[in-house]
């Protein structure tokens, strides 16, 4: 189990908004990016390269493409 105050720090890497758990993931909450992070070993994997893209996103566009 994650603990709480470690999920209270943590921020999506790529747009620093607040995550949250949704079951063994922790979820961007930013509606723009909405990049999924892995969970290993109880341990989050804060890494963009490691983060899934939301469903239904498309290409091109919001997530990854805001620093560029
Ligand atoms: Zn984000």
């Amino acid at each position: 189990m994650i603990d709480k105050r470690l999920l209270d720090i943590l921020v999506c890497p790529a747009c620093r908004t607040p995550v949250r758990l949704e079951g063994e993931r922790l979820i961007c909450q930013n509606p723009e990016c909405g990049l999924r992070y892995p969970v290993r070993d109880d341990i989050p994997v804060m890494l963009i390269q490691e983060a899934e893209k939301p469903p239904g996103k498309a290409e091109g566009r919001g997530a990854g493409g805001e620093a560029r």
